[in-house]
């Protein structure tokens, strides 16, 4: 499986800043790109046109969307459906990111809805999990990630591709705070998502991705990238700037 190394951009960048950004990752990274790469950028929804063109068609560079609504089209406003990002290039879309479970109130049956919903209209699901602090503190990071992944997946086919799912695990505690989770942390919470795969989906969980998130830098991308069952990292604040995410992406 390709590792995935996912830029989530959040609410930043205007159109123009963000298609000069994707093309300079591109002319950093394209021909120096190991081989088992794929990148992925989720600017916001307004310049996902132009990262597109920016990106252009190496199958190595792909486009994705941070949110949607599981409907096909209606009266919902302000909302987004997957068929409308297919339509504008768009393969893969994030659900249950932590600013939209937390900020934004999305429970688990609604993350579960979109995640199945965005799947069987032919986009690539990235689910986020992860626990908070103080939900760590007592003991219950087993407890939260079995939780947020069987209702995240609870209509999700169980013969669904596996490369059409992955999860991404992001510790609250560590998501734009500048604290990365250790290798002992990412290694426990990773083999208990992979086990939580492996038990819904069978075979196919093992062949799932798992990325981790929080504040994964230049710096530390190398040795987090390396750990067992890491197939990709989804980055925030590193992810702004070409340079930065070029070397977390080359790491
Ligand atoms: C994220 O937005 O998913 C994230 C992990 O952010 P950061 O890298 O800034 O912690």
């Amino acid at each position: 499986m390709r590792k995935l190394f996912a830029a989530n951009w959040k609410m930043h960048k205007t159109r123009n800043e963000a298609a000069q950004t994707a093309a300079e990752l591109v002319t950093l990274t394209a021909a120096a790109l190991p081989t088992g790469r794929e990148v992925l950028i989720l600017p916001p929804f307004t310049a996902l046109g132009e990262v597109k063109e920016a990106l252009g068609t190496d199958a190595r560079f792909a486009l994705g969307a941070q949110n949607f609504y599981a409907q096909k089209q209606g009266a919902f406003t302000g909302e987004i459906s997957p068929g409308m990002l297919l339509d504008v290039g768009a393969t893969y879309a994030l659900t249950g990111h932590s600013e939209r479970r937390h900020v934004l109130g999305e429970d688990d049956a609604l993350v579960g809805q979109k995640t199945a919903f965005g799947l069987q209209a032919g986009l690539r699901v990235i689910l986020c999990v992860g626990e908070k602090i103080e939900e760590r503190k007592a003991g219950k990071l087993a407890e939260v990630l079995t939780r947020q992944i069987t209702a995240g997946t609870k209509d999700v086919p169980r013969d669904v591709a596996p490369e059409a799912l992955s999860v991404a695990y992001e510790p609250v505690w560590a998501i734009g705070t500048g604290e990365v989770a250790g290798p002992a942390e990412i290694l426990e919470a990773h083999a208990l998502v992979r086990a939580q795969l492996v038990a819904l989906f069978g075979q196919a969980g093992n062949s799932m991705r798992i990325l981790y998130g929080g504040s994964v830098k230049p710096d530390n991308a190398t040795e987090i990238v390396g750990l067992d069952n890491v197939d990709g990292v989804l980055v925030g604040g590193a992810s702004l700037k070409a340079d930065d995410f070029s070397r977390i992406v080359l790491a």
